[in-house]
């Protein structure tokens, strides 16, 4: 052949060496020295550019194109070189010819941005997509012969996107959590069946024990009769689910004999699937497979694995999310299953208590108000205390037994109507005392209502004092503001405080049974988590509500609204109330029970009536002891018994009081409960131990946690001795004296706790230098323990 063709390809690179090559007199377009000009320029232009090109000449789509061209058409090339388009892409023929025809018809180039090609470029019928522009090519006459294809791939792109798109539905299907198990997996395989061209079919196994079972399965009656339902982990050889279950990610050939399904744009057999594993928290235990068909369109390169193993990451987190949900679901149920057995237990329980309370309080009272025969101070103040503390249990079985009728819809108002105002106002003075005592401001503002009301002065009495005693329990500085108003919706009680406010998290939670607040300064840490859900049934049982609103720091408001149309009446009598109830007073005392006066708890208390001397009660006499209890009778009770014994006692509410206490003037021991507000007994065994100074104080922790850990945590902390309520004042003495003397420190204190010898500890015997700094005072000298109690 004739040449000077070398010119014409010189620049074409290597497809430009082969089409130099190629014998054009064997093809349509002839030999190239006969070529005209404008298929020459054209050429050149193909050649020329880094981007695919292909020229389609004459009547036969003869195929020229360059280099970038020639990696897109795969093993097709280098026989395409010359060749027919209508042979070479045969199978994409009917996509391509209507936009050939376009723009040799019209003379006007088109352009398609993602035109989906069916290529069979790598030995399988692909699905790929081009964006494509196909301009007219005209010859040295200015007719058109050819046309100009210009190209690029966008397979990558568009199936990219797609799969993406999956995860993303994937993402917004999978139920956030709130779905149990099996539903979420129908919501994954649901959003997964809407895109079969990236996967074909799918379906998702979990671990059961030693099974996988089935959960969810899309792809049609073929998938879900061809893949097993159950099958043992150890058997499950079929389909690599026992390798996916045993962590490792296993690919299934061979599927289009197990299974007939057509898949893919052009409905190709699936002939392949993955069996990926469902990653858990520990890798070789997956919670499952995640078995999907691989599209028979699209080769399973490193990108369509890397979207496999996303869509089986996403598909777990979903299975992990439903499975917290359901267990925090079981959880709630089991709390509550728990809570109502609670209720029946202290229902039955207070059944119980009732009667011999009942039979307790009644001589009590009787030997309290004999005038003919008084009682001795002494007596009579222990007569008092167990007085009000058998009045408080009973209140406090009183409000169990309410809530649970009230619970079980036994609920009862005895409405009447009354004068609210005047009641409420009445109410609220009955804490005056233990509020200004507090350093607090009570404010009550309480006119009279212009319309009558109706409720049962009973529940109204138990929503104020309930009410009025959280706001003093958990108020440090400020005031209290009781008020009472109305408009034309409803009438509102408000119980306002400056104290130490509630997060915003706890406040859903707030009227729940049995709900507190941990770790809530307060100040005391007695309390069961009724007291509120009995303000909320009772405000219910009067036909209204209760709300609150807070602000940590700044203070809590309960309004308890009672709509006109529950309590509203016609003008009638006003029900006389017999001034307030017991329940009121008995509160208010015992809320002035949990005021200590530092300053006056910390004197030395003055002894009760004496005690059986205990044996030798010279190693107890002169011993200072600090009492930490937040009950104010405890604290009296254990300061007259220590007294009795010849020991001087300080008394203090809190962990915290004690240690500055300690501070001040080192005891000798220290006996302290484990339940009080803001530092507990437990944390203030573990700060003495911790500091040089008090490492050897020895210490009793008293407690009514019953049960071995308890004593255990205590003895682990350090204290020397662990004492159980109730216990005898025999034995409470006992103890406290041996832990004086340092042998029972030496006993009780575990192998490795903070100071196992104790020997630094000076008893009061080795100190008897000390022990006429101040003396006791003598059985007889009167008075009570501790300032706080002195005001019960
Ligand atoms: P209790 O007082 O026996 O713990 P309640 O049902 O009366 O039970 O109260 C539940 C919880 O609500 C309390 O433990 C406390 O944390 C919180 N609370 C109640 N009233 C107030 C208040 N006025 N200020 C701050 N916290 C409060």
């Amino acid at each position: 052949m004739t040449r000077p063709t070398g010119d014409l390809f010189a620049d074409g690179g290597e497809t430009g060496r082969l089409m130099a090559r190629l014998d054009w007199s064997g093809t349509p377009l002839g030999p190239v020295d006969g070529w005209p000009q404008s298929l020459r320029a054209a050429v050149r232009m193909v050649l020329s550019s880094r981007y695919p090109m292909l020229l389609l000449w004459g009547d036969r789509f003869t195929q020229l194109y360059n280099d970038a061209y020639s990696a897109l058409i795969g093993d097709k090339h280098p026989d395409a070189l010359g060749d027919d388009v209508r042979v070479t892409l045969a199978e994409g023929w009917d996509v391509l010819a209507p936009l050939i025809g376009e723009a040799t018809t019209t003379g006007v180039a088109s352009w398609v941005p993602a035109l989906r090609l069916l290529l069979a470029r790598a030995g399988y019928r692909e699905e790929a997509y081009f964006s494509v522009s196909h301009a007219p090519a005209r010859d040295d006459e200015g007719r058109t012969v050819g046309v100009l294809t210009v190209c690029s791939e966008v397979t990558d792109q568009v199936v990219g996107e797609r799969r993406l798109r999956l995860l993303r539905d994937l993402a917004v299907r999978d139920g956030g959590g709130t779905l149990d198990v099996e539903s979420t997996c129908a919501r994954l395989v649901d959003a997964i069946g809407a895109h079969p061209l990236d996967v074909p079919f799918a379906a998702i196994y979990l671990a059961d024990g030693p099974l996988l079972r089935r959960t969810a399965c899309v792809g049609g009656e073929p998938v879900a009769g061809a893949l097993p339902v159950r099958l043992p982990v150890s058997g499950a050889h079929e389909w690599g689910l026992a390798a996916a279950a045993a962590g490792r990610t296993t690919e299934v050939p061979g599927v289009e004999r197990r299974l007939v399904l057509p898949a893919g744009p052009w409905g190709d057999p699936v002939g392949r699937a993955l069996a990926l594993p469902l990653p858990s928290a520990e890798a070789d235990q997956p919670l499952g497979v995640l078995l999907v068909g691989v599209s028979p369109s699209r080769g399973l390169d490193d990108a369509y694995r890397s979207f496999f193993a996303l869509l089986a990451q996403q598909v777990a987190v979903a299975v992990r999310n439903a499975r917290t949900y359901e267990e925090e679901r079981r959880r709630a149920e089991a709390l509550a299953e728990l809570d109502r057995v609670k209720t029946s237990f202290f229902t039955n329980v207070s059944h119980e208590f009732r009667t011999p309370l009942t039979l307790m309080l009644g001589p009590l009272a009787d030997a309290l108000n004999d005038h003919e025969h008084p009682l001795p101070a002494a007596q009579r103040e222990r007569v008092d205390t167990a007085w009000r503390n058998a009045t408080r249990l009973l209140t406090l079985v009183n409000s169990l037994l309410t809530f649970s009728s009230l619970e079980a819809g036994r609920g009862h108002s005895d409405a009447r109507e009354v004068d609210l105002a005047g009641l409420t106002a009445e109410l609220a003075s009955v804490f005056r005392a233990a509020v200004e005592r507090a350093g607090l401001r009570l404010e009550v503002d309480c006119p009279p209502l212009a319309r009558p009301v109706a409720v049962d002065p009973v529940n109204w009495e138990r929503i104020v004092t309930n009410l009025l005693s959280n706001a003093l329990k958990y108020t440090f500085v400020g005031r209290i503001r009781v008020g009472l108003g109305a408009d034309e919706e409803e009438v509102r009680l408000t119980v306002a405080d400056t104290g130490i406010g509630i997060a915003e998290e706890e406040l859903p939670r707030l009227f729940e049974r049995f709900h507190r607040v941990q770790g809530a300064r307060s100040r005391s840490h007695e309390g069961t988590g009724i007291g509120l859900a009995l303000v909320r049934e009772l405000a219910r049982l009067e036909g209204g509500d209760v709300r609150v609103t807070s602000r940590v720091g700044t203070g809590t408001t309960f309004t308890v609204a009672l709509p006109w149309a529950a309590v509203g009446r016609a003008p009638g009598p006003v029900a006389e109330v017999d001034g307030v109830g017991c329940a009121v007073r008995v509160a208010a005392q015992e809320a002035i029970g949990w005021l200590a006066d530092p300053a006056q708890a910390a004197a030395s208390a003055p002894a009760g009536p004496p005690v059986p001397a205990y044996g030798a009660a010279n190693a107890l006499r002169d011993a200072r002891i600090l009492v930490a209890d937040d009950n104010a009778d405890m604290r009296a009770y254990l300061a007259r018994l220590l007294v009795g014994q010849g020991c001087r006692v300080r008394t203090v509410g809190d962990g915290r009081q004690a240690l500055e206490e300690i501070h001040r003037e080192r005891p000798d021991l220290v006996l302290t409960d484990v339940m009080m507000p803001d530092i507990d007994g437990f944390e203030l065994v573990r700060r003495l131990r911790g500091h040089a100074d008090t490492r050897g104080l020895p210490v009793v922790v008293l407690s009514a946690r019953a049960g071995g850990d308890a004593s255990v945590e205590g003895l682990d902390l350090g204290a020397d001795d662990y004492v159980v309520k109730p216990f005898a004042a025999t034995e409470l003495i006992a103890r406290v004296r041996a832990a004086l003397s340092g042998g029972s420190r030496a006993r009780g204190r575990r192998p490795g706790g903070p100071d196992a010898n104790g020997s630094d500890s000076p008893g009061p015997a080795a100190r008897d230098s000390d022990a006429g700094d101040t003396d006791p005072r003598g059985p007889d000298a009167g008075g009570r323990c501790d300032a706080t109690a002195g005001a019960v």
